[in-house]
């Protein structure tokens, strides 16, 4: 639970702090040195990268990837106030866990534990008195947009389109498709988002974290990336989070709420500088990884947990060259035309499922 910043520092740890999100965490807590304690950081490969954050931001300590029972240290570490879940894939799912058990708020970069047991995740927050605070950008201008869940109707999700809105999606390679236009973010979103699946695991996020039907969420098509993502109340008034499309913005946001910091803001938003907003429908027969994930998150129980880790496969094996873009949404069909869906399945069951798909998928 927040104790607010009032007289003392809130304590911190950042797993994934060599990545995209950790990084620009560390660029955030940077200038909020008087706000922020660091307790610990994990990062992945990068170990000089993670040996000069030690340096530069003195945490308590840190741990490698090399560290197997490191990620658990640091989650059930009662010093924190907080740790930021910014690692990317299926690796985030058990940290997280063992944090709420812990009481320890959790900014959540982290989608696939929300996309693969986002039932049991939300419960478990719930009953340690818990908060999950978003930090993707959509989630986080949700939360920044509702005052009052109950009153809103609709949940209206942006997507940029990627690199391919309005191009062909046949035979690109794995340079076009880490061109993303607007975010600067790692390798698996960015595929993610040139295929559009990562709006369909934000669309299964946003369902856990706002308790809304799949019915109730929309995907709009924005390339700008300057409306963040909007709601939709019942009166038909519709608050929609706006700014520049930096990540600094929602990473600070979710450390500081309820407050808000100055911290790293760099310039302020003009309209006439953006000068134009654009919206279209998203195109499902070209993206139909967004159809997909609509359908597995639908379908509930297991579903979204094998769409997940199918998904997580085939891009790994796009960005190594073994397959096409387009072969990762058939992949993704595939694994979850031939899987028999369990209904509220325990977390057990959802990791072996998991582990099952990713040894089956290309055997
Ligand atoms: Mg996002």
């Amino acid at each position: 639970m927040y104790n607010g910043f009032m007289a003392c520092k809130r304590k911190i740890s950042i797993i994934g702090s060599t990545g995209s999100i950790g990084t620009q965490a560390l660029e955030v807590l940077e200038k909020l040195q008087d706000k922020f304690e660091i307790i610990a950081l994990a990062g992945g490969d990068n170990i000089v990268l993670l040996k000069q954050q030690a340096q530069k931001f003195k945490p308590r300590y840190v741990v490698s990837r090399a560290d197997n029972n490191g990620l658990e240290r640091i989650c059930s570490d009662k010093e924190n106030d907080i740790i930021l879940m910014a690692v990317s894939g299926k690796v985030g799912l058990k940290p997280t866990l063992t944090a709420i058990e812990n009481g320890i708020d959790i900014a959540l970069a982290n989608k696939e534990t929300l996309v693969m047991a986002g039932e049991i995740v939300m419960q478990r927050a719930r009953e340690n008195n818990v908060n999950i605070i978003p930090v993707d950008s959509e989630h986080s201008a949700i939360h920044q947009c509702v005052k009052d869940i109950s009153q809103v109707d609709k949940l209206i999700i942006t997507a940029s389109g990627g690199p391919f809105l309005h191009k062909s999606t046949e035979n690109v390679t794995v340079e076009q498709t880490l061109l993303h236009p607007r975010w600067k973010m790692g390798k698996k979103i960015t595929v993610d988002s040139a295929t559009l699946m990562n709006k369909g695991l934000e669309i299964i996020e946003a369902h856990h974290l706002f308790g809304f039907d799949y019915d109730k969420i929309e995907v709009v098509i924005h390339p700008q990336s300057i409306v963040h993502s909007a709601i939709e109340y019942k009166d038909g008034s519709v608050i929609a989070q706006l700014g520049l499309p930096s990540m600094h913005i929602p990473i600070q946001y979710a450390l500081s709420y309820p407050e808000r910091f100055e911290g790293i803001k760099s310039k302020s938003f003009s309209f006439t500088e953006a000068a134009r907003l654009d919206f279209e429908k998203p195109d499902l027969a070209k993206f139909p990884a967004l159809a997909l994930a609509y359908e597995a998150g639908k379908t509930g129980g297991t579903a979204p947990a094998v769409l997940n880790a199918a998904n997580e496969e085939a891009v790994y094996a796009f960005l190594e060259g073994k397959i096409k873009l387009n072969d990762i949404y058939k992949i993704t069909e595939m694994a979850l035309s031939s899987h028999n869906v369990i209904q509220n399945p325990t977390l057990d069951e959802i990791l072996a499922i998991d582990a099952e798909v990713r040894i089956k998928i290309f055997s």
